[in-house]
């Protein structure tokens, strides 16, 4: 059977969230093409390693093409919580950006998490083509997300992580 190839081309509208009690969340990524929609199950290390390196694909894409106006990042909140159905096509393994000059639109790229004793080239792939600015929005909201889940540390209110946290308050000693 071939691999599932999606390209939502171009988006409507992009999201990620997070569903479940603190520490057992499970996060997805959903995009939209009008009244089609296609929902994948993420990491939250993805959300935030993407978030990371859109920032610097943004910056690359800005540098070459200065006439280009800036991607706003700004988004309703009410507007970017899950919708059903949430019906995950699959496990994302990898995320990859792409550029597509003659439009204007990035190419976030999902690929499936393949079993070790499967064929990789058997990995379903969703292409989400958005704008620089549907990204940027999505990615702003999915650190937040990525933040809420932790209890705030009581000495410098930063979020802690389960593993322990680099508190300034405390001259950088974990507790
Ligand atoms: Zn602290």
């Amino acid at each position: 059977m071939p691999p599932e190839e999606i390209d939502l081309q171009p988006v409507t509208h992009i999201l990620v969230d997070a569903i479940g009690p603190p520490g057992k969340r499970v996060f997805y990524l959903q995009g939209w093409q009008d009244n089609r929609s296609v929902t994948l199950i993420v990491e939250k290390f993805q959300i935030q390693s993407l978030a990371i390196g859109l920032e610097q694909f943004l910056a690359e894409i800005e540098e070459k093409n200065p006439d280009l106006t800036q991607a706003s990042g700004d988004y309703e909140e009410s507007k970017m919580h899950i919708l059903p159905p949430v019906d995950p096509l699959f496990r994302v393994g990898e995320l990859g950006l792409g550029y597509d000059e003659d439009t204007d639109l990035l190419i976030l790229v999902a690929r499936e998490l393949v079993a070790e004793d499967q064929d990789p080239e058997q990995a379903g792939v969703v292409r989400f083509w958005c704008t620089r600015s549907q990204l940027r929005a999505m990615s702003n909201w999915g650190i937040e997300i990525a933040a809420r889940g932790r209890p705030l540390c009581p000495q410098c209110r930063e979020p802690m992580d389960p593993e322990g946290h680099f508190c300034p308050k405390k001259n950088g000693h974990s507790h």
